[in-house]
């Protein structure tokens, strides 16, 4: 019983959030910059474009300013929140090589403003 009242808020919170429901079919959302491999989950709540501007805040590591939105002066952002992955290749000279880093990402749908926060990082061989 739980599960299907579970089920059916997650189907409402979808219909209530129409920017999700365009992403979804897009499989991957794998992006590879330099030595970074950044990778959203399939079904990612971001669209295509909100997902380039994360690539691009955290290549250039720094947090943005938030644009100037009345709205969101008033009410404070309205967060779409999700983990992502990004690995950054062969930054150990011995084994294991690659940092994996999740990161807690934050969009503001209406002015687009994006926060991160760092979630944990580890040591591992992805290439050899
Ligand atoms: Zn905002
Ligand atoms: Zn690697």
């Amino acid at each position: 019983m739980k599960r299907i009242i579970i089920t059916a808020l997650m189907l409402l919170l979808c219909i209530a959030m129409p920017l999700t429901a365009y992403a979804n079919d897009i499989a991957g959302n794998v992006y590879e910059i330099d030595d970074r491999t950044i990778q959203f989950k399939s079904n990612s709540a971001f669209t295509e474009e909100e997902q380039l501007k994360i690539v691009n805040v955290l290549i250039e590591d720094e947090n943005e300013i938030a644009p100037y939105n009345l709205v969101c002066s008033l009410f404070s952002h309205k967060y779409t929140s999700e983990i992502i992955t990004t690995t950054t290749h062969n930054v150990r000279s011995s084994a294991p090589k690659c940092l994996l880093e999740k990161i807690n990402v934050s969009v503001c749908s209406r002015c687009g403003y994006t926060e991160k926060e760092h979630i944990s990082s580890s040591y591992i061989n992805c290439h050899q």
